[in-house]
């Protein structure tokens, strides 16, 4: 099995966001330091531009790519230069204090040769930023680019975010509060088709309306994702992330072409189990080498290969469990989400 060329990709200029999700599957947050060098950006953009045949489109974020503006903006120039179509640039639009910064961003960022922009709208978007940001980066945008190439993602909360008032961010505890531990479980796993990678297993699993004994994934491999999805993000580190495995990395694409033609998965043992067995197989590797035990129940297959990858870091060294830091900040810097009494963890 060979890894397919991307058709399409995210650049993860830092990991760095002021926002810090529960439900980041790439545990960004204020804890991170540290940006893409230009340099790097101009050779991955080469990179990506002789990489794939069919493209469909790349799209740059952060963490929270507008905390480095000139960053962004060059990056937005060398696509441009490159003919490197752009999907869209994505936002929190946490630094949108009224309609006039917005305006005055992108309207550098289109003049810079962007044509279209996504703007994160969701309860744990909210948990940070006032809902009057996110409208306010709204209207400049559709102003700026037009309707039809403003996404916001996700705008069914709009209204749900709204019964809570504009001015102020909104804990997730107001939600549970409000709506039950149950439904409020249902508006965050279901309304926002949550991936249990990354943050939101640890994080938010005991919400999840369904969970699972491990065993439940046996057989469920990941060769689609690892392998043919096409789609893939690339860190400041040089990581190659494939799809939206947080905290997984193919290895370093210092040459992104002659990287991806001579990958061989079985080179790397735990990309290989995950690729052959999937996260059940991960788990029974650590369990058999490591000692690890769990009777915990998981919201997804992604939140069970988090957990045991976040066990195996911790027993011995694995090229691909990078960046190691992803690791440190599975735990977001906001207050901890406790279970209510009753429900099982
Ligand atoms: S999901 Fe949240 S923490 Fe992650 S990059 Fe987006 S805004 Fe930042
Ligand atoms: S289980 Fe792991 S390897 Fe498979 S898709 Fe989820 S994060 Fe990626």
């Amino acid at each position: 099995m060979k890894l397919h060329p991307i058709d399409s990709c995210g650049i993860m200029l830092s990991y760095r966001c002021q926002c810090g999700c529960r439900h980041c599957v790439y545990a960004c947050g204020p804890r991170w330091q540290g940006w893409m060098e230009r340099e790097q950006l101009e050779k991955l953009l080469l990179g990506i531009k002789k990489t794939w045949v069919y493209p469909r489109g790349l799209h740059l974020a952060g963490g929270e790519a507008f905390l480095n503006f000139d960053l962004l903006l060059f990056g937005v120039e060398k696509c441009r230069e490159l003919a490197l179509p752009i999907e869209y640039v994505e936002t929190n639009a946490g630094w949108c204090r009224d309609v006039e910064t917005g305006l005055e961003k992108f309207r550098l960022l289109k003049e810079a040769g962007l044509y279209s922009i996504l703007i994160s709208v969701s309860p744990f978007h909210a948990e940070t930023i006032p809902l009057k940001r996110s409208l306010a980066a709204i209207k400049a945008a559709r102003e700026i680019f037009g309707p039809g190439s403003t996404i916001v993602y996700m705008s069914q909360f709009i209204p749900l975010i709204a019964q809570f008032g504009e001015e102020r961010p909104v804990p997730l505890k107001g939600w549970i509060k409000k709506f039950g531990l149950k439904q409020a479980g249902k508006i965050f796993w279901e309304g926002y088709a949550l991936i249990s990678g990354g943050r939101a297993g640890p994080e938010l699993g005991f919400l999840a309306p369904r969970r699972f004994k491990a065993q439940a994934f046996s057989g469920e491999n990941c060769a689609r994702e690892i392998l043919s999805s096409r789609h893939a993000h690339f860190d400041l580190y040089g990581n190659y992330i494939p799809l939206f495995c947080g905290g997984l990395s193919l290895g370093r694409f210092d040459d992104l072409p002659s990287f991806v033609q001579n990958f061989d998965y079985r080179k790397l043992p735990l990309i290989k189990i995950l690729v052959e067995k999937g996260p059940y197989g991960l788990y029974e590797f650590a369990c058999k080498n490591y000692g690890f035990q769990t009777d915990e129940r998981f919201a997804g297959k992604c939140h069970l290969c988090v957990e045991v990858r976040r066990y195996l870091i911790e027993k011995d060294y694995f090229e691909e469990l990078s960046p190691k830091e992803f690791y440190q900040n599975l735990r977001s810097h906001l207050p901890p989400l406790t279970p209510l009494e009753g429900h099982a963890s």
